[in-house]
């Protein structure tokens, strides 16, 4: 309650916004995982890994835009970019000179890529292939993990939400490889598509482990079932996403986030055999429309974006950075002797206020959440009065302009927090 009300105290601008937008927006939101309680700082401006909110103060940005943000604010190469698209129009109604070399370079990069479309969105991206995947197998069933995550109407948390797609689901557990296998063999020639995410991102930053991903490259390959990697958020793991790192390809890969350099951006894509139907020059192709699928401003950021900044080797690096505050987190757990993990893979953490992290989806009983979210809403609101800036729930996304003394800092913050909070 004290923190709360200090949070309240320092930030009447962006109360005073948050009022305002709740007389025509429900809770004043239009993007649910922005709002935390009692109402969300609101920015004015971003520049490298620095946000400024409403009310003048700055925060150093550890969350990424939820990994859209990789190339940090107000990227001048990017910047540059947008401003020469902009010059030559952005509404032009046709293929541009950008979306081809985006195109190109995803698919020489990323193993599964045969062929791609792009869309606005992950959701989207999803969407579209998982249609196709029913479309080229002729089958209905889809398999999706507990505690998936792949956009606002297909989200698997809990088992699921009141607006989700109505595909008909079948609901596997994340990481057990016979439970999987046993729901596969169930299903199988029904499944039209397996889709995961290979880390869980929502779900905690908690990776799949690779013999789970080769059993079902194994099972998927003998039943003809198209194996969907959601890579939305996971592509930036390796210069080849994190399908390459693992060494297993999937059928197909969706794609998102900050490869439209920070403008709206999806992809799908995969087997050419597959990508092929929407050949407009094939007899009995299958359209696939989006006003703004090659919108000038996402192909020409995401274009610079991947070609000029994230080469294999800065992924190589942002990574790095990822392990070095991972590991300083969680020495952080061993040397106070409390219940703390972080989680992840290279530049993705999950902070955890419990010991005993399963490599999926625990759920916990109401007063056990409730003991962790009353710690996550405490750490990031003591967090936000020292200038560091992260989503409750424990997520980090970290972007290229972090530097190591930004990485140190978080640490030694979380260390007096742990200090200073411990019963
Ligand atoms: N898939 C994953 C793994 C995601 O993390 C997200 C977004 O957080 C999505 C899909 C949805 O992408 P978008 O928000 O662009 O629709």
């Amino acid at each position: 309650a004290e923190a709360e009300s200090r949070y309240t105290a320092a930030n009447p601008a962006s109360l005073a916004r948050h009022e305002a937008a709740r007389s025509a927006m429900p809770g004043g939101n239009t993007r649910t995982v922005l709002h935390y309680s009692p109402f969300p700082l609101a920015w004015s401006k971003g520049e490298g890994a620095t946000l400024t909110d409403l009310d003048g103060h700055s925060y150093t940005d550890y969350l990424g835009e939820y990994s859209a943000g990789l190339y940090g604010h107000s990227n001048p190469k990017i910047q540059a970019a947008l401003k020469r698209a902009i010059d030559d129009g952005t509404v032009l109604g046709g293929p541009n000179v950008y979306e081809a070399e985006l195109a190109g370079l995803l698919k020489s990069r990323f193993p599964s890529l045969q062929a791609l479309r792009f869309c606005n969105s992950g959701t989207e991206a999803n969407v579209f292939a998982l249609m196709t995947a029913q479309a080229h197998t002729g089958r209905k069933k889809v398999m999706v993990f507990d505690g998936g995550y792949h956009g606002g109407v297909l989200y698997f948390g809990h088992g699921g939400i009141p607006i989700n797609l109505p595909l008909d689901w079948v609901i596997a557990p994340y990481n057990d490889v016979e439970g999987t296998l046993g729901l596969i063999r169930q299903h199988g020639a029904e499944l039209a598509a397996i889709l995961i995410e290979p880390m869980l991102g929502s779900g905690g930053c908690l990776p799949a482990r690779q013999d789970f991903l080769g059993a079902l490259r194994q099972a998927a390959s003998e039943l003809d079932i198209i194996l969907i990697f959601d890579e939305v958020m996971t592509s930036r793991l390796s210069s080849g996403g994190l399908q390459a790192a693992l060494g297993v390809t999937p059928d197909m890969t969706t794609l998102g986030k900050y490869l439209g350099g920070g403008s709206s951006f999806g992809a799908f894509g995969g087997r050419a055999d597959i990508m092929g139907h929407y050949d407009p020059e094939k007899p009995g192709y299958w359209p696939h429309a989006g006003t703004f699928n090659n919108n000038v401003l996402s192909m020409a950021a995401g274009l610079t974006g991947l070609r000029d900044i994230y080469t294999p080797e800065a992924a190589m690096s942002l990574n790095a950075k990822g392990d070095r505050l991972r590991d300083g987190l969680n020495a952080l757990g061993e040397k106070h002797g409390v219940p703390f993990t972080a989680t992840g893979v290279g530049s993705f953490i999950g902070i955890h206020f419990t010991q005993d992290v399963m490599d999926r989806p625990v759920h916990d009983s109401a007063e056990e959440e409730a003991r962790q979210s009353k710690i996550h809403k405490l750490m990031h609101l003591d967090f936000i009065a020292a200038g560091l800036f992260f989503a409750r729930r424990g997520y980090m996304a970290l972007s290229l302009a972090l530097t190591d003394r930004d990485i140190d800092r978080f640490v030694a913050q979380t260390d007096e927090f742990i200090t200073s909070r411990k019963p």
